[in-house]
């Protein structure tokens, strides 16, 4: 890989001293206990649960009357709520559960738009000790379906144009569904289904917070699906030590920030991220109800005053795309740390918000699985560009050989580990984060097969530099083994996107006779610049340049748009299933190819 200039710190001139000046220090002093003690715990000593630590805690230390959450409507006008507010509205949705006798366990599921009802029903049914699972709303009918089944969801809350288009054609198959709350109804409720507003506007918020455990199940997430059929990952109450610790180290939050998590609640990062770490830490966080739009963006980040941003790759090759004077004439001096996670981060993106937005662009690595941020790039920290940084304090991470077949390699029941520097291995966690996902919904194998010789197997291939930092690779079924190479698709990527014409671009293995595999590129372009067989010559004797004969693409397509999940993520897996006439496989959280852009939100009733 190419390797950009390290991005050096200079921590003395920082506006704010970050909450991890001395990364070697915290990791030898941190421990999980004593990031447990830091949680206030439910009053009377009666357990742990999400929702205390998110709000109630904030009003019985005094702290009700502050901004907790501040929307941002379509028109750019706002509406806040302060965490009395969260409480107070939290504490009513519960009671509408328990009043319809949806009891402790029973999953609660949502398909909203980023409105204030969705938070209300996230940390009522917290406090209602049911179980959360956010749909994101731009899924179809079949998508809806599928989930609501495998989760059992007894309660829904959506809107009525959402009920009418996803739910009523599939409702008779899930009789397990019991009550369906439209969030909009208006006095006026569908035949069989609940005006929310009307129930809470009756309902006496809880008095006490239900009292679950540290190990009860408090939410459930679907995966992205970038890789197959999306698994529904349990988390529990426990892991809000891990929000707590990684909304600390890995996003730096103080008390006073304005902070802005892009991604919407539907996904795993707009949960832990949008909803619990920020509330956690008693900061203002942003929600834009809208979707990405790089004019809009700009003015949200100045107008706000955000101070720490929280975004994804996807996000920020959309906005160098639209090009860096539609970032001139913003003031975003308030703006002090930028974190990116979600798919690979190209050192190109890392270096542009430097220069563009004055900030480089932190890259961090978790999956749905991890519940929280588990390798990341720290503001005291120095950047190399294309590295997603080095772990957590209290995370262990490893690199696991695997053999021909892809398999963990375990001698003597110890996985074998990739000690030499710059070698590829599988990323492997060792187990006992308290964020863990603690299985797959109704998929005891394909849990335990996660993990091996006393690792969890993350399934993403990565490789360690001599400093300790981490490199991604790619998804261990991405990789591309070519005339006897490993090729990850990242580093063809990025390198593409170092060419001036190229936006985005997507790397695939094809079958060759001679080679295995051939390295298969496709380009999306910038305005401005028109395919030719000129300019794809071009581009392929740049990549060659740079990359050598061997990892350059041999064959390169211009596309007009990759085909993305949701969260937009690239799917490479379908690029591949088209190339090859094969079955398209899972495209449930394929992204509507005329949607709007990079599906980072929800789609329009
Ligand atoms: P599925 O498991 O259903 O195929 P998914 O893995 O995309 O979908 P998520 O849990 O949302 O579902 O995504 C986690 C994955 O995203 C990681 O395993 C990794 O492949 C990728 N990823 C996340 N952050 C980064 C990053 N900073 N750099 C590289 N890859 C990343
Ligand atoms: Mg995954």
């Amino acid at each position: 890989m190419t390797r950009w200039p390290a991005i050096a710190k200079d921590v003395a001139a920082f506006p704010v001293q970050p909450n991890m000046p001395d990364y070697d220090a915290a990791r030898r002093d941190f421990s999980w206990d004593q990031a447990r003690e830091e949680l206030a715990g439910l009053p009377g000593g009666r357990g742990l649960n999400i929702a205390y630590e998110a709000v109630d805690r904030h009003v019985a230390e005094g702290r009700g009357g502050r901004e907790a959450l501040r929307f941002i409507r379509a028109d750019g006008g706002t509406r806040s709520l302060d965490y009395g507010d969260l409480a107070e509205q939290s504490g009513r949705f519960a009671a509408v559960l328990r009043a319809l006798g949806v009891g402790r366990g029973e999953r609660v599921f949502s398909l909203l738009g980023r409105s204030p009802e969705l938070y209300a029903a996230v940390l009522g049914t917290f406090k209602n000790g049911s179980v959360f699972c956010p749909l994101f709303s731009a899924f179809g009918p079949e998508p809806v379906r599928q989930r609501l089944h495998l989760g059992a969801g007894r309660a829904l809350v959506t809107t009525r144009a959402l009920y009418r288009k996803k739910v009523a054609p599939v409702r008779d198959s899930l009789p397990e569904l019991r009550h369906i709350l439209l969030a909009d109804a208006d006095g006026t409720p569908e035949p069989g289904t609940l005006d929310l507003a009307a129930l809470l506007s009756r309902a006496d918020p809880i008095g006490e917070v239900a009292g679950t455990q540290p190990e009860d199940m408090a939410l459930l997430h679907f995966t992205s699906g970038t890789t197959g059929t999306p698994k529904g990952a349990i988390h529990v109450h426990g892991a809000v030590a891990a929000h707590y610790a990684t909304g600390r180290f890995a996003l730096d939050l103080h008390p006073e920030d304005v902070y802005w998590c892009t991604a919407d609640p539907g996904w795993v990062t707009g949960m832990s991220y949008g909803i619990i770490a920020p509330l956690v830490h008693g900061v203002t966080a942003i929600v834009d109800e809208e979707e990405l739009d790089a004019d809009r963006w700009y003015r949200i980040l100045a107008d706000q005053h955000v101070t720490v941003w929280y975004t994804a790759p996807t996000a920020l090759r959309m906005l160098m795309k639209a090009g860096a004077e539609r970032a001139a004439g913003h003031d975003l001096s308030a703006l002090r740390f930028i974190a990116s996670v979600g798919e690979p981060l190209n050192p190109e993106a890392v270096v542009w918000g430097q220069e563009v937005l004055g900030l480089p662009v932190h890259d961090n690595w978790w999956q749905t699985e991890t519940g929280g941020i588990m390798i990341a790039n720290y503001p005291a920290m120095d950047i190399r560009p294309g590295s997603m940084g080095r772990p957590l304090p209290g995370i262990e991470a490893a690199l696991v050989a695997r053999d021909a077949d892809g398999k963990a390699v375990v001698t003597d029941g110890q996985a074998v580990l990739v000690t030499e520097p710059d070698t590829m291995g599988e990323l492997a966690l060792r187990p006992g984060w308290p964020s863990m996902f603690r299985g797959y919904l109704n998929e005891e194998e394909r849990y335990r097969r996660c993990f091996a010789g006393g690792w969890y197997l993350t399934g993403d291939l990565a490789k360690r530099d001599a400093d300790g930092y981490f490199w991604f690779v790619g998804r261990g079924d991405d990789v591309i083994k070519s005339s006897g190479h490993l090729i990850g698709p990242f580093e063809v990527e990025s390198c593409l996107m170092e060419h001036p014409a190229v936006a985005e671009a997507g790397v695939i293995g094809v079958p060759d006779p001679v080679a295995g595999e051939v390295v298969k590129a496709f380009v999306e372009l910038k305005p401005g610049n028109q395919p030719s067989e000129a300019l794809q010559l071009e581009i392929i004797g740049f990549t060659r340049k740079r990359l050598g004969a061997a990892v350059a693409p041999r064959l390169l397509d211009f596309t007009s748009t990759l085909p993305k999940t949701r969260s937009g993520k690239i799917l490479r897996r379908l690029l591949k299933a088209r190339e090859l006439g094969l079955p398209e496989g899972d495209t449930s959280t394929l992204e509507a190819p005329a949607g709007p852009a990079p599906g980072l939100g929800k789609e329009q009733p």
